[in-house]
């Protein structure tokens, strides 16, 4: 398990281990200095996204976006907290904003029995302020672009992203890497068939390290591996 506060995933990208590599965030620097951090974990990661930023010799101030691959309690629980200490709003996907603006998270998947179990007890963060909304295939002009590639199912708004100057996927919750490569907690999702549907963007885009917000990265032809989980597991 990563000790580490910070793991390098390519010059001025990082992943933060937030709780252990079971639930990470992950920050990008540009050349300039700017920073942009994604996902914040649970309500008690946020100081931990703070310490990693200092880890690396950058400040609040340094943060000029902040952005969420989706509304559930274990990305967007610290949202709140790095948002009073940067001054900065979020990014989301539009289809998640009211849930991160609200704190409560998204419905699950009702035709899962433990779905129905778990829909009875709210999903509940901190709500955080939302700045701008994202749409598929929007490019965020940071450090070589960052593209959003709406992959829904987990939560209507979910959003994974491709930073194209430097590879590095952020997977989000569309696929696990958690004792290899599965796919998210049936009951947490919106619906779980589309998960496994839309899931299959992330087979027809270029990056050479994927990198998930449960788990480790694959930086040894991670889209072989993942073309490979998609067609034993995934739905058309
Ligand atoms: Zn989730």
């Amino acid at each position: 398990m990563t000790k580490e506060p910070t793991v390098l995933l390519a010059p001025g990208v990082w992943r933060i281990p937030l709780i252990g590599d079971f639930v990470n965030g992950f920050m990008l620097r540009d050349e300039d200095g700017q920073v942009t951090l994604i996902d914040m974990g649970i309500a008690r990661s946020g100081p931990k996204v703070m310490a990693a930023l200092a880890s690396i010799g950058s400040g609040p101030s340094d943060v000029t976006r902040l952005m969420l691959t989706h509304a559930h309690p274990d990305h967007a629980g610290g949202a709140k907290h790095v948002a009073d200490a940067t001054g900065r709003e979020f990014g989301v996907h539009e289809a998640d904003a009211e849930f991160v603006r609200t704190g409560l998270g998204p419905p699950r998947d009702r035709n899962i029995p433990l779905g129905r179990l778990f829909a009875k007890l709210p999903s509940k963060f901190p709500a955080a302020p939302v700045g701008e909304t994202f749409t598929d295939n929007q490019v965020i002009p940071f450090a070589g672009g960052i593209r959003v590639i709406h992959t829904p199912g987990h939560s209507p708004g979910h959003a994974s992203y491709l930073h194209e100057g430097s590879g590095v996927l952020i997977t989000g919750d569309a696929i696990f890497n958690v004792r290899g490569l599965r796919w998210p907690i049936k009951a947490f999702c919106t619906d779980f068939t589309m998960t496994t549907q839309t899931a299959h963007r992330l087979a027809e885009v270029d990056y050479t390290t994927a990198a998930f917000t449960h788990g480790p990265e694959l930086t040894d032809n991670p889209r072989e591996h993942i073309r490979k989980f998609l067609s034993a597991h995934g739905a058309r």
